[in-house]
């Protein structure tokens, strides 16, 4: 049986890693309107999380923490892995990226920005509507948010806010995550002060960084583990290559580790 899966899970990968995306061109789009999705397993993950139990050993040796940078949240706390996106929304790759969702039937968490939000209150509005977890990114991506006081962090953050707010009243923000994963404690802890979690990520395929479809498919396969919280992006630039990977992305996470949504 576990030979079984471990064969599955090999092929699933060479799949993966050797093949095009040629296959996976989506279909049709439909014109209805946004069916409603099953709803799958939510986790709610803390900054200790428990080490996820897998049964048998995993690929890699735990050389990462289970938690991030100044006690970040860096896992989902459960086998299953989580998927987020980051500096949307965009008016081109986030609807695409939200199709890939819905056909797939998976939820993710999406890391927006404040004037972008502000931008594009109806992409916010779909983004809750499908049912996927809003994070909070900064209102202007700030990566030296860090060199300001706390009062000024705080009120980025609350801006940020409100704007998702404005788009999509009453809707929870459970995560902050910094740009550029560049914490400080004074970031931390206004975060947590302000009743959101403080969200980093342990899979990183620097989608961002001009790399091509296979190699995000091939880095996202080889450093996932359970419980990983993936980082990929939506907005600030060409995000056709994350867009080409996801489709099978998707699929190689969930058959292997289960997808969770982070609430
Ligand atoms: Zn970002």
């Amino acid at each position: 049986m576990i030979r079984r899966a471990a064969l599955a899970a090999g092929l699933a990968l060479l799949v993966l890693v050797t093949g095009g995306c040629a296959g996976d061109e989506p279909p049709p789009r439909r014109v209805l309107d946004y069916p409603p999705i099953p709803v799958e397993t939510t986790v709610t993950p803390s900054a200790s999380p428990t080490p996820p139990k897998t049964g048998k050993p995993t690929k890699k040796p735990a050389t990462r923490g289970t938690v991030g940078p100044l006690n970040t949240v860096r896992l989902t706390g459960a086998r299953g892995v989580a998927l987020t996106f980051d500096d949307g929304p965009h008016p081109e790759w986030t609807p695409k990226v939200l199709d890939i969702l819905r056909r797939a039937k998976v939820r993710a968490t999406f890391c927006v920005v404040g004037v972008k939000a502000r931008k594009y209150p109806a992409l916010m509005a779909r983004i809750v509507r499908e049912g996927h977890t809003v994070c909070n990114h900064s209102w202007n991506h700030d990566l030296q948010l860090g060199k300001k006081t706390n009062a000024q962090i705080r009120e980025d953050l609350l801006r940020t806010n409100r704007e998702i707010r404005r788009a999509v009243p009453g809707v929870r923000v459970p995560h902050y995550r910094q740009p550029g994963g560049k914490w400080t404690p004074g970031i931390v802890a206004v975060v947590r002060d302000m009743g959101m979690q403080p969200l980093h990520w342990d899979v990183d395929p620097a989608d961002w960084d001009d790399t091509s479809t296979p190699e995000i498919k091939k880095r996202i396969a080889q450093q996932a583990r359970p419980g990983s919280i993936v980082l990929m992006h939506d907005g600030g630039g060409d995000r056709s290559r994350t867009v080409g990977a996801c489709p099978q992305i998707l699929t190689f996470l969930r058959q292997k580790y289960g997808i969770v949504r982070l609430r």
